[in-house]
């Protein structure tokens, strides 16, 4: 059965004591994640170790990585590897924001790296895929995303892309307050899902954790992942508010 996940992408924002007041917060709350949910928090990399000692062993609960480089070590000054993150046990990494694509002109091939290289460690990759406002206006994003997935994600096996987690995330949605209508997201998901099972077969499409991200809030959580194919979503602004966050986590299935 896949699992329902809420994963907060804290991006380049909070100093150290921000960050550790926003996690306890969130982690003292009346929260109950069970265990086919996971919580996820894409911490900065000065504030990994920190943050999962903050975490101890609150149960189904993790930090992530925001990125990790392609290469498992050498010559690569200011880079962090999956070596790296699995020696300070780290369970999760994002791959393939559409920023990193954007502003470090990752490319799917590179991804392709990455993801490999996450599930070597045994690193849960939360792979990003979404398309940019002019191809929705072209109608053409079913097509775009599915060679996102191809190129990054085919070359591997059906037990391997299992242990990848997607994340739709529509550009023109994120940090827009523009959040894909239900249907929408319902839309894409259902055809990543299929395009997924042409591939692995539905056994494994059906195992695969595919999240929406794109100006998630507490008020529209609920109606996003209550549609069959969401299965939670990924969270930029509203993941720095322990209040919205919350929320958030409380509207996975
Ligand atoms: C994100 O950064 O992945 C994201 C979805 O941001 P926001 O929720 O702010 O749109």
């Amino acid at each position: 059965m896949r699992k329902q996940i809420a994963a907060a992408n804290w991006k380049m924002n909070n100093t150290l004591e921000e960050g550790k007041k926003l996690l306890n917060e969130i982690i003292h709350s009346d929260l109950q994640v069970n265990d086919n949910q996971s919580v996820v928090f894409a911490v900065p990399f000065p504030y990994l170790i920190n943050s999962n000692q903050q975490l101890g062993n609150k149960p189904n609960m993790y930090i992530a990585a925001q990125n990790c480089h392609n290469k498992t070590a050498g010559a690569y000054t200011g880079e962090v590897s999956v070596d790296m993150l699995s020696s300070i046990n780290i369970q999760y990494c994002v791959i393939g924001h559409s920023e990193r694509r954007e502003y470090f002109s990752e490319s799917n091939q590179l991804l392709a790296e990455k993801v490999d290289r996450c599930l070597s460690k045994s690193i849960t990759p939360i792979f990003c895929c979404g398309e940019p406002l002019a191809i929705r206006e072209d109608e053409i994003q079913n097509d775009y995303v599915a060679a996102q997935l191809n190129d990054s994600l085919f070359h591997l096996d059906g037990e391997a892309i299992q242990k990848v987690v997607i994340a739709y995330e529509p550009i023109w949605a994120i940090g827009t307050g523009k959040t894909a209508s239900a249907e929408q997201a319902q839309q894409m998901h259902s055809h990543i899902r299929s395009v997924l099972a042409n591939k692995f077969g539905d056994e494994v499409a059906g195992n695969i954790s595919i999240l929406y991200g794109g100006s998630v809030k507490g008020a529209n959580a609920s109606e996003i992942f209550s549609q069959p194919d969401v299965d939670g979503g990924l969270v930029g602004g509203a993941s720095l508010i322990a209040t919205e966050f919350v929320q958030i986590i409380k509207a996975l299935k």
